[in-house]
């Protein structure tokens, strides 16, 4: 027997502007529990828009996201940001300066009671292997420890669903393809649901269950990285996965 179970996020119909540049066309996207989708896609094809959609940074004016069994967003609705269940990773971290690590990682904790908050943080800075430097500064850190922090304070809370923004661009390429690896084993065995968007296709193959390929607003092919690899439904598609070695 065949047990379907309905996906977690369900986005319907999204379609976005900024002033008269129609930045999205038609999207419509879905993505299983446990899943990690890459949303990959040359500069400027709006990615980080459909993320921010998502996350509720932007307000959505035509389409619908839902989340579980709620839509947490359309021309009618939208749930703030911090009630949707969602954490974020950005490309630049942007971890608070004058926050200990401890503190960032604490910050979105105020649902726990006050004495599990640092309790909770320390949990998830062990499992970024940087429970020594809790008193620490973010400044002194390098930018891969950065990384593994920006994605503990996104982890703490326990989303449901995380969304990654370019999470390794900033760094070099060695430490880029170490922290590639380690984050999809940390996702992997928190078993959390998550949306990584990069413009790499080499980290695309790498990272997802599932790629969309998203070209000029429009999302132009779904699938595993092996069926984008090998049956590429357009031009586009195979230029922008050809050049992987
Ligand atoms: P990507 O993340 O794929 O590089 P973005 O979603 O950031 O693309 O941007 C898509 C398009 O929307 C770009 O042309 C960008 O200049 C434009 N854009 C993004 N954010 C804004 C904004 N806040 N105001 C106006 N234009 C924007
Ligand atoms: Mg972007």
């Amino acid at each position: 027997m065949v047990i379907e179970t309905s996906p977690l996020l369900r986005i319907n119909g999204l379609a976005h502007r900024f002033g008269h540049q129609q930045v999205l066309r038609q999207v419509d996207l879905q993505l299983g529990a446990g899943e990690m989708l890459c949303l990959a896609g040359p500069s400027g094809c709006g990615k980080s828009t459909l993320l921010r959609l998502i996350a509720g940074l932007e307000t959505v004016q035509q389409g619908s996201i839902c989340l579980g069994d709620h839509t947490i967003a359309s021309a009618e609705c939208q749930v703030p940001p911090e009630k949707r269940g969602i954490g974020m990773v950005f490309q630049d971290f942007a971890l608070f300066p004058h926050l200990s690590l401890l503190d960032n990682v604490s910050f979105g904790l105020s649902h726990l009671p006050k004495a599990e908050r640092p309790v909770r943080a320390a949990q998830m800075l062990e499992r970024v292997g940087l429970a020594a430097r809790a008193r620490d500064l973010p400044q002194v850190l390098s930018g891969g420890q950065q990384q593994r922090i920006a994605l503990a304070r996104a982890l703490a809370p326990q989303p449901r669903l995380l969304l990654l923004d370019e999470p390794f661009s900033n760094l070099d390429v060695r430490l880029r393809h170490r922290l590639r690896a380690d984050t999809l084993h940390l996702l992997k065995a928190s078993g959390i649901s998550s949306i990584m968007v990069t413009h790499d296709p080499e980290e695309a193959m790498f990272m997802a269950d599932r790629i969309a390929l998203m070209n000029a607003g429009d999302i132009v092919q779904v699938g595993t990285p092996a069926e984008i690899y090998q049956q590429p439904i357009t031009p586009f598609a195979a230029e922008f996965f050809g050049d992987i070695n």
